[in-house]
């Protein structure tokens, strides 16, 4: 149980990196590119090198898992940190990354099997099972989902029963008409979105059969919006309100699953319209998240949660005693070294 110590002793933010295993699409030469540490025979170090022409560049993180590193491997080092939520804690579990370079197969994989399903549904299942056997201790959960998208700075309910939600987004602003998805932060710290669908959710099925619908509204989204799925965040919440019958504590935790929008670097030359302006979108959401971040790494008094939609929406989940990690997600794709390089110095300064 040692990681569960360091976990706890280290800030509030911390940083796992995974490389994913080579595709059969992938370049010639994958292998020369990334070398995790320690290698082949074990899939959980702290250390990973990049090689860009022939030059060698190392970095440490609070984990790092080889291309070999199972779901489960993974799952296990975050598991204490999704409990936490059961015990009243604001949670945020980020994937940032270049696209192509595991994010959801991290967080969602493949939901529907037991070996390919990803942080979400195992986290789910997780917290329903706890919150079960905590039962005879006379607690009594209440959990709620949202699942949402942002893109272009506007909100996407992707739970939303009105069918044409799905498709408005290229007609109206915020992806369905007369729906306004402005957030706002009560004083007792939790968030509400206006308009948002929320669901009560009392069994893992009843998640599952959310996790399909979601992820079928953004499909339908991404035929519509030429690959608009690498282009937005997507945002998983559960909202746990827990009372124990027998000694009245009451908790209230969040956890946030984050599937961010790609990080490459969008060439702006050339980008006109539409195009230019999701460039601006995402570059600036994600440099925000990036400033929130640093600033509440170095504890600095004012934290600018405001300048994008995911970190104002994510605000009580980043600051004060809540607890975020970050996935940096690296793909061994030779033509990815230059972001890889990006995403790797990137949470080497969140780190
Ligand atoms: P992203 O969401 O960052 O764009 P994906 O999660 O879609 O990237 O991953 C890109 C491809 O790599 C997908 O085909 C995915 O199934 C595969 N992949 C990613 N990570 C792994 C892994 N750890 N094991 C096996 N396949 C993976
Ligand atoms: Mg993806």
């Amino acid at each position: 149980k040692l990681h569960n110590t360091i976990l706890e002793l280290k800030g509030n933010i911390r940083v796992f990196c995974r490389v994913r295993p080579v595709l059969p699409e992938d370049g010639v030469g994958t292998e020369a590119t990334v070398i995790a540490y320690p290698t082949s025979t074990e899939t959980l170090g702290r250390g990973i090198d990049l090689v860009q022409s022939g030059q060698r560049y190392p970095f440490t993180f609070d984990k790092v898992f080889s291309h070999e590193a199972s779901q489960q491997d993974v799952f296990v080092e975050i598991s204490q940190l999704v409990q936490s939520a059961l015990d009243g804690y604001k949670v945020c579990i980020f994937a940032y990354g270049q696209t192509g370079s595991g994010k959801t197969y991290t967080m969602m994989g493949r939901p529907e099997t037991s070996v390919q399903k990803g942080l979400i549904p195992r986290s789910l299942e997780q917290i329903f099972q706890t919150s079960q056997s905590l039962q005879a201790q006379g607690w009594k959960y209440k959990m709620q989902a949202s699942m949402l998208e942002i893109y272009n700075e506007t909100i996407r309910d992707l739970l939303s029963t009105n069918r044409s939600s799905g498709l408005d987004m290229s007609r109206t602003e915020n992806g369905a008409p007369g729906k306004q998805y402005t957030i706002k932060h009560d004083v007792n710290g939790n968030t509400h979105v206006s308009d948002l669908t929320i669901v009560d959710v009392c069994s893992i099925n009843e998640i599952s059969s959310l996790l399909q619908q979601a992820a079928h509204s953004r499909s339908v989204g991404r035929t519509q919006m030429n690959e608009q799925s690498s282009r937005s965040h997507f945002v998983f919440t559960l909202r746990i309100s827990g009372v124990n019958e027998s000694t009245e504590q009451q908790v209230q935790g969040v956890l946030n699953l984050i599937d961010l929008a790609g990080s490459e670097r969008l060439s702006k030359s050339g980008s006109t319209g539409d195009r230019l302006k999701e460039t601006q979108a995402i570059n600036k959401s994600l440099s925000s998240l990036a400033d929130v971040i640093f600033a509440l790494a170095k504890k600095e008094d004012h934290v600018p949660f405001r300048n994008s939609k995911l970190t104002y929406l994510l605000q009580p989940c980043l600051g004060g005693d809540s607890k975020t990690l970050m996935f940096v997600n690296i793909s061994p794709d030779p033509s990815s070294v230059g972001e890889s390089l990006c995403s790797l110095r990137f949470a080497a300064r969140v780190n």
